[in-house]
């Protein structure tokens, strides 16, 4: 049994916990850190295999570069240079609508002729500037928000798909307001979503004469050469001496000032801040012993299953261009594959010459059974709702699965009464952070903003 002092210790070794190891020693490279994870490998759900010449991310595949503050982290850490944009054929974006892709029409006038959504439905959607307002005092769901001001049909059709491609939600389930405030906040400030986009739109072409920049308000999609694992590599490079891997915290208990943390292996060591960086389960089993209120709060944030299957096939064997990023299946088709990403279109050097890697998700919170599927049987269904879309002549050259039993956080409704109440009690026990996806946004982008917070209030 050994026994340390630090200022800050910093349970969980996945994005979020790393860059609010980084951002610390930004703001005070005399504090005593130390950063445990439990695993004997950094980046949680971040991963990179090399097999057979493809490579293959097993949870997140990129960041959007709209948000400064992850470029800054990616400039101090020295890896500038590596990051990979996607290519130019990312904006062709398709959605499954009566067994055809759909491609995303980008502008008004093309949505009015696309085939998107059935000429009733694309009306529907131009009558949202005299959509219903907001019924007051609730917490509504994403998919009741979107029916109000644009139909039944783009709910179905355009919104519920995107959910489940990004947050392996289903819309009715989960809140607005905690997923999308932006969303609420354009329907506040303009009344209209069609206005504020307008008046959003205007600004950003203003913006984009005064600094040149090429990215859209929404961002795009960027990651780094060799995939997203070299950034987990070079924060371990840059701070090896403040990280210990192969350590799993078991209790923490709270003293007058400090706390006490006890790992698997017997270690001991007391902390003056401790930040916990792990999934809401596992904080909650770490803070239940002085804080019965915050496990609560904790345990009562849902996850969604989902599985990554990537699957490499030769290149000839596919009948569909594969010119684009992919496309995404709403529920109403009646699939079990939530969308696939054609990764090698996306980026380089993804798959060898004269291959092809499809990255399909499988899961979600509207699907809690596949996860439990064989390997034989999850392959099987992918390769049936793949071909049946863009026509499969062969057998996969590679086949990985990558199971999130626990994947991705759930912003249900009542999501922000958690967050007050979970604040509240965080601010009465002091010195204990919590950061990650659970919180505020599930994105890469939100981990890194939410952990610069917390190294602000620790070293203010
Ligand atoms: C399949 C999938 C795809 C995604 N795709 C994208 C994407 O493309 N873009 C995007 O922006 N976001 C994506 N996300 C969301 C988000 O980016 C990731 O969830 C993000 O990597 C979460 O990072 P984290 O550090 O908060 O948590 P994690 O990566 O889960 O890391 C937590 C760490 O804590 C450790 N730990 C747990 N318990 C203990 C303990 N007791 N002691 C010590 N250590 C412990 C774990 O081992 C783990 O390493 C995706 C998520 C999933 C699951």
């Amino acid at each position: 049994m050994t026994e340390n002092k630090y200022d800050v210790l910093i349970i969980g070794g996945g994005i979020s916990g790393l860059s609010a190891l980084h951002f610390l020693k930004q703001n005070d490279s005399s504090l005593k850190i130390k950063l445990y994870e439990a695993d004997t490998r950094l980046g949680g759900t971040i991963g990179t295999d090399n097999i057979e010449g493809f490579s293959l991310d097993w949870g997140p595949n990129g960041f959007l570069d709209r948000e400064p503050l992850t470029l800054e982290l990616v400039e101090q850490l020295g890896i500038t240079d590596s990051l990979e944009r996607a290519n130019d054929n990312v904006s062709n974006r398709f959605i499954l609508r009566a067994g055809k892709l759909r491609p995303v029409p980008m502008s008004p006038p093309k949505f009015m002729t696309s085939s998107i959504l059935p000429i009733s439905g694309r009306l529907r959607v131009m009558m949202e500037p005299f959509a219903k307002t907001r019924p007051e005092g609730i917490d509504e769901s994403i998919y009741d928000f979107v029916k109000r001001r644009i139909g039944v049909q783009a709910a179905d059709y355009l919104v519920q798909p995107m959910v489940s491609g990004v947050y392996g939600g289903v819309a009715d389930r989960l809140s607005l307001q905690s997923c999308f405030p932006i969303m609420r906040e354009m329907e506040d400030d303009y009344g209209s979503l069609f206005k504020a986009m307008i008046a959003k739109a205007k600004q950003a072409k203003a913006k984009k004469k005064k600094s040149g920049s090429p990215s859209g308000p929404g961002g795009w999609l960027t990651s780094f050469k060799g995939g997203l694992y070299s950034v987990i590599e070079q924060f371990q490079k840059n701070y090896n001496d403040d990280i210990s891997c192969g350590m799993r915290a078991k209790s923490i208990t709270k003293q007058e000032n400090s706390y006490h943390v006890t790992f698997e292996d017997g270690t001991e060591v007391t902390t003056k801040h401790v930040i916990l960086a792990t999934p809401t389960y596992k904080a909650a089993d770490l803070v239940t012993s002085f804080s019965t209120s915050l496990a609560q709060s904790l345990n009562s944030i849902p996850y969604a299953p989902i599985s990554v299957v990537c699957l490499g096939y030769k290149k000839d064997d596919i009948q569909h261009k594969l010119d684009g990023f992919g496309f995404l299946v709403p529920k109403k088709e009646n699939l079990k594959i939530l969308g696939s990403i054609w990764t090698s279109s996306i980026f380089e050097n993804r798959a060898p010459d004269g291959m092809v890697q499809f990255r399909t998700m499988i899961g979600g919170d509207g699907d809690h059974e596949s996860i439990n599927l064989s390997d034989a049987e999850l392959i099987k269904t992918i390769e049936h709702d793949l071909d049946s879309i863009v026509g499969i002549n062969g057998k996969p050259v590679l086949t990985k699965i990558y199971r999130w039993a626990k994947g991705i956080p759930q912003f249900k409704i009542g999501h922000a009464e958690i967050m007050l109440k979970l604040e509240k009690e965080l601010k009465r026990q002091g010195n204990v952070y919590l950061t990650g996806n659970a919180y505020y946004g599930i994105s890469l982008n939100d981990c890194i903003k939410q952990s610069f917070k917390i190294a602000n209030q620790i070293t203010q």
